[in-house]
């Protein structure tokens, strides 16, 4: 059974194409740039691993995904459309709707345009992706997994921001959260890796990418997340400042004359490790910098792991207690210096990491904790486009069963 996975954003569309059969992607690509005049695709076929890119002009989504079908045809990688038996999408704002994975429907459509305001940036992108694949396949089954859903068993003291509660009735300004997806996939994986299941465990779960966030995932639930009404709250991130003492804006306004959007661009685009590095958003750049003897690379990557580490903290007494720790996304995947740093000085937790293997795992699956460790510290590559292709078979068997 072939499973084209899809996430559409506002200028490109990711895509996978999985066999579930054997759980393997056959070809991961994207088509990029769309309406611009050096829009183009790259994909990657699996097997062999050969690697295309091609200039294609694409003035909208639907020509974007038609031109995908058309190349994935021409390269004989899948006979024609009706060589696809479901679709995925990878959705992202479902407000307080939906718990977990969806059928696509109207009924979702229209939840999701409700939540425009709230994820601007997202949801129109996401619909759009949804309306083309509707339209190229009317006959097949669609399905989607949003970012949000599952943070939606966030109880309300953990979810309600301490201001004035009309805000909630009026607006639904709450905490939401992000990378629901793939906390939720890391968190399963780590409980197979430990011969366990998620529903004995406290969990804290790190997603270092680009953007970072930290669950906490109490016997399979999400009882708090960094992020929150929008992906801008938590920790420090590549761009965004994470946490800061909202007074922060009023004192820039009032300063510099910052109006609302420029203060918006400065915490979203030019703070994080970019910002006060001057150097990147990229770990590696700034991780090279400070070798290289640069301070603000240095002071960057410190703020980095100390605002990690009290995120940890404060997890493990939300859940009181805490019994594995889990690494994911680029940098939780690659950065053993991140990752040894962060949990430094946390025997008092019970966590004891054995050095020597933390240094040798990247983007793999492994248990970087000592035998001893009371506390298992896991890393798990994130595979959000595995865990939407196996829900959307999931569905599919459950809705032809009925
Ligand atoms: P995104 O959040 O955009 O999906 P990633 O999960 O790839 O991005 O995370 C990007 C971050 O991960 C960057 O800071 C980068 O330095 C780091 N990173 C990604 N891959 C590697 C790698 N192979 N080795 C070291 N760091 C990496």
């Amino acid at each position: 059974m072939k499973v084209f996975v899809v996430n559409s954003g506002s200028s490109s569309v990711k895509f996978q194409l999985f066999e579930m059969d054997n759980e393997q992607v056959i070809v991961k690509g994207i088509a990029q740039k769309i309406a611009l005049s050096d829009s183009h695709i790259s994909f990657k076929l699996c097997k062999n691993r050969e690697s295309k890119k091609l200039a294609i002009p694409m003035k909208n989504h639907q020509e974007a995904i038609d031109a995908i079908l058309t190349l994935l045809t021409d390269n004989h990688i899948i006979s024609g459309k009706n060589d696809i038996d479901a679709i995925g999408h990878r959705l992202v704002h479902a407000g307080e709707h939906y718990h977990s994975a969806v059928v696509v429907t109207e009924d979702v459509l229209m939840r999701m345009t409700e939540c425009n305001d709230l994820a601007p940036l997202h949801n129109p992108p996401n619909i759009l992706g949804v309306r083309t694949c509707q339209k190229l396949f009317p006959e097949t089954f669609q399905a989607g997994c949003f970012d949000t859903a599952f943070h939606q068993t966030m109880p309300d003291y953990s979810y309600i921001y301490p201001i004035d509660y009309a805000m909630y009735e009026k607006y639904k300004v709450r905490r939401y959260g992000f990378h629901g997806t793939s906390h939720l996939f890391v968190s399963c994986e780590a409980a197979k890796l430990l011969n366990t299941t998620t529903e004995s465990l406290k969990i804290v779960s790190c997603h270092l990418g680009n953007g970072c966030s930290l669950t906490a995932v109490k016997h399979g639930k999400s009882i708090d997340t960094s992020m929150g009404l929008t992906p801008l709250e938590g920790v420090m991130m590549g761009t965004r400042s994470g946490d800061v003492d909202p007074g922060l804006i009023f004192f820039l306004e009032e300063k510099e004359g910052e109006d609302v959007a420029s203060v918006k661009r400065l915490l979203n685009r030019k703070s994080g490790l970019k910002g006060v590095s001057g150097v990147s958003n990229d770990m590696r750049d700034v991780t090279a910098a400070r070798e290289g003897g640069n301070d603000r690379a240095r002071l960057a990557i410190d703020i980095f792991i100390y605002r990690l580490k009290k995120q940890i903290g404060s997890y493990a007494a939300a859940m009181e207690g805490v019994d594995t720790i889990v690494f994911t996304g680029g940098i939780g995947e690659n950065n053993p210096e991140v990752r040894s740093r962060t949990l430094h000085g946390l025997s008092f937790l019970g966590v004891t990491l054995d050095e020597e293997k933390n240094k040798s795992i990247f983007g793999e699956s492994a248990i970087i904790s000592t035998p001893e460790s009371k506390v298992k510290v896991v890393v798990i590559p994130t595979n959000e486009e595995l865990v939407i292709a196996r829900e959307t078979v999931r569905l599919r068997n459950q809705q032809k069963s009925k």
